[in-house]
């Protein structure tokens, strides 16, 4: 009886919903697409960081005319937005990798020792120096670019990309380009156009929202001892793995952590999972510092916030699927390829759940190039690679290699009218050894010491 009426109430509100509604204007409903501008190119890169400007700088120094554009407010991707973490792979044996990476680094150099710092092989960077060599060395190579724009459809004739539709705040803009670049991290471009993608669900690394403290003058290990075993239960949201490093020349701890490890698999490109990831993890950098407040030693109890990342770190999402797929496998083993146009150093690293010493292992040309669709290329964390495969070598070093391979391609496709897939790779490979690039690295162990 008293389910009847339970669903007879609920039927009288659809019901009464449906009158609702019935009562508007039969109106056409209209969706504004005015597209306020239409911009012309010879190379877009969609997405500003490490590989968006390795693409960008590649392509521009080619000779193409460029147009790089961000969804933030500045270049650097995770390493502007990540409040100080180091970029790898930059320098490994502390040797020159290539034109983009010394571009970087004498842009950086030009700032002084608060901007940066070198290690075996990595630059330890101030972010927002950074922020500001980026636009100097994009600046110096002739890029044009917009920030606050987001790439949020691609148009294509038949199967080639011809270029992507941006928004901004007068609307939707058109970029039409011969040759693009995703850099999206996500694959972006290469999703909107119909291109196939790859992404295993249910094993995505923890996506982690990084943090930075003050007023700590000394920290040792120690100081951290029981801090999440005692501080669970009061702040659930703690992550069970943490690491405290000097950021750069100044008095600063960066947090990197497990992030949402422990508390689900988030896939990014699902709107609902994203921003639930990103909420959880405001309220667990928040939960953390409280923790080590409350619960640490040393100076530790009085450390203070400072700031935490514009947005959740993403280690892995979408990404194309080329006709090579770059495995766990060629990560162990070292592979090499003939047409290779980078190569990938440091660890073969699942955010805070596997970390292991991989060998340097080349990229093909193959695995830059999405199946299907023309007119594009890949570069950074979103090239054709299998989830462990993605997980060794997305140190910002080897994006950056990625990148600066992809850019060269798409200014040498838009200068000869070839679609990237109908590119002689050798022409590709001799105009990264111009540049800097050694292509006859692969297959080395690494040191410790060189990989982390
Ligand atoms: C928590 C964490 C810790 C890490 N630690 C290290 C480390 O210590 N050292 C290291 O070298 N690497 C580290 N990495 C890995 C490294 O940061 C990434 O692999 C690398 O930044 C990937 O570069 P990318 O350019 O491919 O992508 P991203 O850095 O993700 O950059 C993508 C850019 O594209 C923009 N974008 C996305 N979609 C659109 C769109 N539709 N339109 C316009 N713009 C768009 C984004 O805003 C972003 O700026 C870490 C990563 C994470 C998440």
């Amino acid at each position: 009886m008293k389910r009847r009426k339970f669903i007879a109430g609920a039927g009288l509100s659809i019901l009464g919903m449906n009158r609702l509604f019935s009562q508007e204007p039969a109106a056409p409903e209209i969706i504004t697409k005015k597209r306020a501008q239409i911009i012309n190119t010879k190379v877009l890169v969609a997405g500003g960081g490490p590989a968006g400007i390795g693409a960008a700088i590649g392509a521009a120094k080619a000779g193409a005319d460029t147009f790089l554009i961000e969804n933030q407010g500045f270049f650097g991707g995770t390493a502007a937005f990540s409040v100080g973490m180091c970029m790898n792979q930059m320098r490994p044996n502390e040797k020159p990798r290539g034109f983009v990476h010394e571009l970087l680094l004498q842009k950086l150099q030009n700032y002084g020792n608060q901007a940066v710092r070198l290690s075996t092989h990595q630059f330890f960077v101030n972010v927002e120096y950074l922020k500001a060599a980026v636009l100097d060395a994009l600046d110096e190579a002739g890029c044009k670019y917009l920030v606050h724009t987001k790439a949020v459809d691609a148009i294509t004739r038949g199967n080639k990309v011809t270029g992507v539709i941006i928004s901004t705040k007068s609307g939707l803009v058109e970029i039409r380009a011969d040759a693009v670049v995703d850099c999206t991290g996500d694959a972006d471009i290469a999703f909107f156009s119909g291109a196939p993608t790859l992404k295993e669900e249910g094993s995505l690394s923890a996506q982690t929202l990084l943090l930075d403290i003050s007023n700590v003058q000394n920290y040792s290990n120690k100081d951290m001892a029981g801090v999440v075993k005692n501080a669970k239960s009061k702040y659930p949201l703690i992550p069970d793995s943490w690491m405290l490093i000097k950021v750069s020349n100044c008095h600063h701890y960066y947090i990197n952590h497990s992030g949402t490890r422990d508390l689900g698999t988030f896939d990014v490109t699902d709107p609902f999972k994203f921003s639930k990831a990103e909420c959880l993890s405001r309220r667990q950098v928040f939960q953390m510092t409280e923790s080590m407040r409350e619960f640490g030693s040393g100076d530790l109890k009085n450390c203070e916030i400072v700031g935490a990342s514009t947005q959740i770190g993403i280690r892995e999402s979408r990404r194309i699927e080329g006709s090579y797929i770059l495995s766990e496998d060629d990560a162990l083993k070292g592979s090499r390829f003939d047409d290779v146009i980078a190569w990938r150093s440091g660890w073969l690293d699942i955010g805070f759940k596997r970390t292991e010493q991989m060998r340097i292992h080349q990229v093909p040309y193959r695995a830059i190039i999405p199946l299907k669709i023309d007119g594009l290329l890949a570069a950074g964390r979103c090239i054709s690679a299998s989830h462990v495969g993605a997980a060794a070598g997305k140190s910002m070093g080897n994006c950056f290699a990625t990148g600066h391979a992809a850019g060269i391609a798409a200014a040498m496709s838009s200068r000869t009218r070839k679609m990237p897939r109908e590119l002689n790779v050798k022409d590709i490979q001799e105009a990264l050894k111009k540049d800097g690039v050694d292509l006859n690295v692969g297959g080395e162990t690494q040191s410790p010491t060189m990989s982390m």
